[in-house]
């Protein structure tokens, strides 16, 4: 091909496909008159292209004139000669009627290659689009799902149903446009044509529909089940495959690899015994629509000669009949054939329309804009209780933050600090009682703009492939570079950099593992910065590492709380110290609220915390001594 100099194909060349139309209704089920709950695919989607699919149909027609022209013009061929023959007409007469017919057929030779390159630019085009609008309407969804979904869902199982079903359903079209449209046109043709030269004849070619759909209906249900059984086993492999790769490390630390090889293998043989039960039923069903055909073609010749002999048609038409009726049992039993493909089409549609139809979406359209936040935070008689849980994790919780404190969260494990830090984040909505931010619910806000001011660190680090740069700057239009350093210099972060081999731009490795535990958490708090957020939060950032680390990224977090509302959710409780007010929880409850020092005088439930902690680290540290 040829390309320009930066790689991509010349501008007049290529008609990029870069719209991606809304393809959501496509997902959507409507119910019948009957109640009886249906997609209806095939009419939404030729609604959707009605156009380019009457365009493309008619160009069909056009493109195969050749194939049913051929047996009109062989007919009128053999009657010409037999009658010649026979005496009934002069050899000048046979010659001119052949030749007429030759003509006839050279015309609708030369045409059908421009006619054959129009149609497939315009069904090229009308699919491709197609399949890049169900991709892209699957991939928008998944971006609108609320985290407690998103955390639910299996990542193998998902790219699984991204990759391969949204094919399946673009096959579907596919289909429609290359199979079933044309083969219904050709087989309409052959009958008009059969009608026209004689009833009798042309009754007998439309047994051969009413035959097929009765075998087609007797498979269908059997073929779908089937597809389905194996779609099942193959998202299940793909998830078992995602969690082996995952747990890679561990496995082998552990020596469990035949363990792992025979779970994965007992997955692969589930896809393969679903993949040979779908050949058998389809071959099975394929064989018996040939018989079918076969047999009724053979009939249709024997009619016809029964016809011929008693003088009612030609010679010629018995070949004309004959070749009419061939393809006519081609093109249904083409139609038919299909049924296995439309039956994975339309499994993995049900499928990805589960997808499409969850309706836990995080709702932000026509929602308050945020433009900016100052960072003040209240909560207001919060309740909170996870989906399918009978217990509230959080208690009535009233708690006024003004934009700049740094407030810390402390509390047993369990009692509820993550769960309020989501709520903050608009991740979780409260039961009852409200969530304010400058004073207005963030129930109303945009939760998409309302992020854009906040930043978190959680307690294990997300990294992906690539350089320090590209983590820290993490889907970031725009930056400088002072603002990178200076993001970095609070994180703490400088002086590690300066001494890799390529500075900012150094590999981190997959998920980070070039790096080590303090340096991850110290990327992942540049980050939170370089956002310049008017609210931080950090969950447990320090409670994976070990002391020095720790000294580290505790030093981060005390340069950058200036100047932003500050939540420090904390494990040890000697590193906040510095916070404008500590919160102490209790099973969902806000137990006790002051100052370090306040606290520590009060001599109650932080108090008590304090001193295990503290007794729990001295522990520690003799048991490593
Ligand atoms: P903490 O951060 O204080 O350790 P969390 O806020 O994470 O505690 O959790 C509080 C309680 O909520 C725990 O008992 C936990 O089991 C429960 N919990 C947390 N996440 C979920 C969830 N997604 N579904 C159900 N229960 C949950
Ligand atoms: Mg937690």
């Amino acid at each position: 091909m040829n390309r320009s100099e930066n790689g991509s194909v010349p501008r007049s060349k290529q008609e990029r496909i870069d719209v991606v139309p809304d393809y959501d209704y496509l997902f959507a089920e409507t119910t019948t008159k009957k109640g009886k709950k249906k997609n209806g695919f095939f009419g939404k989607i030729a609604k959707m292209n009605f156009c380019p699919l009457l365009f493309s149909s008619l160009l069909y027609i056009f493109q195969t004139a050749p194939v049913w022209l051929m047996p009109l013009v062989t007919a009128d061929v053999i009657d010409a000669v037999t009658r010649a023959v026979g005496g009934a007409i002069t050899a000048q007469q046979a010659l001119k009627a052949v030749g007429i017919d030759a003509l006839i057929i050279t015309i609708a030779i030369l045409q059908n290659e421009p006619v054959t390159l129009l149609r497939t630019v315009l069904t090229s085009k009308m699919l491709r689009r197609t399949g890049a609008g169900i991709k892209s309407c699957v991939v928008r969804k998944l971006q609108s799902l609320s985290v407690t979904y998103a955390k639910d869902m299996e990542t193998g199982r998902i790219q699984a149903k991204f990759l391969k079903d949204t094919d399946a359903v673009d096959g579907l079209f596919s289909c429609l446009v290359n199979t079933i449209i044309p083969n219904i046109i050709s087989a309409v043709i052959a009958t008009v044509i059969a009608l026209s030269k004689n009833g009798v004849v042309a009754l007998f070619f439309l047994c051969v529909v009413p035959f097929n759909v009765a075998l087609s209906r007797l498979f269908s249900k059997k073929i779908r089940k089937r597809y389905r059984e194996l779609r099942e086993h193959t998202e299940s492999m793909s998830s078992r495959l995602a969690t082996m790769l995952e747990m890679l490390t561990v496995t082998k630390a552990h020596g469990l690899e035949q363990t792992e090889i025979s779970a994965v293998n007992s997955s692969i043989s589930g896809v393969a015994n679903a993949g040979k039960k779908v050949d058998l039923t389809g071959a099975r069903f394929g064989s018996w629509a040939w018989c079918l055909n076969t047999f009724l073609s053979a009939a249709c010749m024997v009619f016809c000669a029964v016809l011929a002999v008693r003088g009612k048609i030609s010679v010629g038409d018995i070949v004309l009949y004959q070749t009419m009726f061939v393809s006519l049992s081609g093109y249904v039993s083409t139609l038919v054939n299909v049924l296995p493909t439309l039956g994975s089409g339309f499994d993995a549609l049900s499928s990805v329309s589960g997808i499409m139809s969850v309706k836990d979406v995080e709702m932000n359209i026509g929602k308050r804009s945020v433009p900016s936040i100052s960072g003040d935070v209240e909560f207001k008689n919060v309740c909170y209780k996870y989906p399918g849980s009978e217990e509230y994790i959080i208690k009535n919780l009233s708690l006024k933050v003004k934009a700049g404190e740094c407030i810390a969260v402390v509390g047993a494990s369990g009692s509820g600090k993550s769960t309020i830090m989501n709520l903050v984040i608009g991740f979780l909505t409260p039961v009852s009682g409200s969530v304010l931010i400058d004073g207005k619910p963030l129930s109303e806000c945009n939760l998409s703009e309302y992020r854009h001011h906040i930043s978190v660190v959680p307690q294990n680090s997300i990294l992906f492939s690539g350089s320090i740069r590209d983590n820290i700057t993490y889907g970031l239009s725009r930056y400088t570079e002072e603002e990178l350093s200076r993001a970095m210099e609070l994180a703490d972060l400088a002086e590690v950099v300066k001494s890799m081999p390529y500075g900012v731009d150094s590999d981190v490795g997959e998920h980070g593992d070039k790096l080590s535990g303090g340096q991850k958490q110290r990327v992942t708090i540049a980050r939170a910065l370089i956002r310049n957020p008017a609210i931080l939060i950090f969950d447990e950032a320090t409670s994976a590492l070990d002391n020095i680390s720790e000294y580290h990224v505790q030093k981060a977090i005390s340069s950058c709380v200036a100047g932003r509302t500050t939540f420090i959710v904390a494990h040890r409780l000697s590193t906040i110290r510095g916070a404008d007010r500590i919160i102490v929880m209790d099973k969902g409850e806000c137990v006790e609220e002051g100052t370090y020092e306040e606290l520590m005088a009060k001599k109650g439930k932080f108090f008590e915390l304090k001193n295990l902690n503290d007794v729990n680290a001295k522990a520690a540290e003799e048991a490593l001594a």
